[in-house]
């Protein structure tokens, strides 16, 4: 399936998770929300109160973790830790910062891999994430860059979070995009960067239907959809 499937890489905000919901809709693809699997790990770590960044403790932690991913029956992607849905939860602002600190470690990233592979043989899939295009789908048929200002970036991110509840404001959520940006850019394992096959759409300036139209004319050429 890998061939036909859609990665779409880039930083937080830029508009992945919501493009790829509404294309996998439209195609009647499986979307992969691959950022949920770190904060879940994020938040299991944050809950035995162990340091994000103290490697060998979140390690001997890994086996305790089961992850499982649900769809509900609107096509939701339900997280699962250990017979627990943490859905919701792992959207708190804190467990992205216990993400990105963990998802930097290279035993947590090959933990997460072969879930995330598993998907992606089974079915056609749009993933978004970091590293889809580089490492977890080499092989996609199509593979995106997304990016926008860090000002846009953070404040779709915090409309997003009001609308859910999430007490927060915009100077945290852009702190917590600048602290990402550059945690997940400058790590050793797996940093964002896009494949050199991607095509780079900046979403900044961009409606939503703009981008889904953009999306569609190159699922067209590239996966005959
Ligand atoms: O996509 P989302 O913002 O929910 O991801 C949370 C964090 O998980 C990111 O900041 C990044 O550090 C990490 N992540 C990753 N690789 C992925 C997806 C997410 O390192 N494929």
């Amino acid at each position: 399936m890998e061939a036909k499937s859609i990665a779409i890489d880039g930083p937080a905000g830029a508009g992945k998770s919501t493009l790829a919901r509404l294309a996998a809709k439209k195609y009647g693809y499986i979307y992969v929300d691959t950022g949920a699997l770190y904060r879940t790990v994020g938040l299991y770590v944050m809950r035995k109160g162990v340091g994000s960044k103290d490697t060998e403790a979140v390690q001997r932690l890994l086996p305790e973790i089961k992850i499982e991913m649900r769809y509900d029956d609107n096509g939701v992607q339900r997280m699962i830790l250990n017979g627990e849905d943490v859905t919701e939860e792992i959207r708190q602002p804190i467990a992205s910062i216990y993400a990105s600190d963990v998802s930097a470690m290279a035993p947590v990233r090959s933990f997460l891999l072969s879930m995330q592979r598993e998907m992606a043989e089974k079915y056609n899939v749009i993933m978004d994430g970091r590293d889809i295009g580089t490492v977890v789908i080499p092989d996609a048929g199509l593979k995106i860059f997304l990016t926008a200002d860090p000002a846009v970036r953070a404040r779709r991110r915090y409309e997003e979070l009001k609308a859910k509840n999430v007490e927060t404001t915009y100077e945290e959520v852009l702190r917590d995009i600048e602290y990402r940006d550059k945690n997940d850019s400058t790590r050793s394992a797996a940093p964002l960067r896009p494949a050199s096959d991607a095509v780079h759409i900046d979403t900044s300036g961009k409606s939503l239907e703009e981008c889904l139209e953009l999306i569609g004319k190159l699922a067209g050429e590239r996966l005959g959809l």
